[in-house]
């Protein structure tokens, strides 16, 4: 699935070229002008990156990325600060109230694009096309494919982005709800059971490779993968 990216910059003519270039490159983009559109926009649906300019016409991004911080429901949003301030103190205080990183404008596009990528490796790696080799399986989200050995194994699409978000987090357990919010969004209504329904397909279908065994329901808690990234991906 393509990252969305939320744009919040308030001059046109860099919010379009920015929204071009990442456009190009394959991302999904939102766009706003300001804190309070930032805020509607992600209020409706959690983007996978935020590029925040530093000063908008209604307040600073500063703020916006403290209460994105403090919230639970979007504190692991990566987010890149974008500032025409070249004062070292200004750029400290923007990584220091938690931003994951900043970008000095003017900027190049390719640079950006390669700090936009660094971040969502890092944070949301489920959202990357990188190949993804761990416990037997070969995930290529490029190709939408997955091997084990010589088996192909066909998966739905749902199952195909579940057994992604495991490979890129092993060894982690995830409730059900957890596991919704990252499949579906997190305003999207989903049942329970419906979860449970795909760990069964998922399970089913890695059955012929041997490897069902990988994704192991921990009582009272929800699901984990168990495996190994190999380092050689
Ligand atoms: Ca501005």
């Amino acid at each position: 699935m393509n990252s969305e990216i939320l744009i919040v910059e308030d001059e046109p003519i860099t919010q379009r070229m920015i929204a071009a270039n990442l456009e190009r490159a394959g991302y999904r983009v939102r766009c706003a002008g300001s804190i309070a559109g930032a805020e509607a926009a992600i209020g409706t649906a959690l983007p996978d990156l935020v590029l925040l300019d530093w000063v908008l016409p209604d307040a600073t991004g500063v703020g916006l990325v403290r209460r994105l911080r403090a919230d639970l429901r979007t504190r692991e949003i990566p987010i890149i600060m974008l500032t025409s301030r070249a004062r070292e103190s200004d750029l400290l205080a923007v990584i220091e109230v938690g931003a994951d990183d900043y970008m000095r404008k003017p900027f190049s596009p390719p640079e950006l694009l390669v700090r936009i990528k660094a971040q969502l490796r890092r944070r949301a790696p489920q959202t990357t096309d990188e190949l993804v080799e761990i416990a037997g399986l070969r995930v290529d989200p490029a190709m939408r494919r997955i091997s084990a050995g010589r088996h192909t194994i066909d998966l739905g699409a749902i199952e195909f982005r579940m057994l992604h978000f495991f490979a890129t987090h092993p060894g982690r357990i995830f409730s059900r709800e957890k596991l919704l919010d990252k499949l579906w969004g997190d305003q999207v209504y989903v049942q329970d059971r419906t979860v449970d329904a795909h760990i069964r397909a998922l399970r089913q279908a890695l059955r012929p490779s041997g490897l069902d065994g990988l994704i192991e329901t921990v009582r009272g808690s929800g699901y984990c993968f168990r495996g190994e990234q190999l380092e050689s991906a």
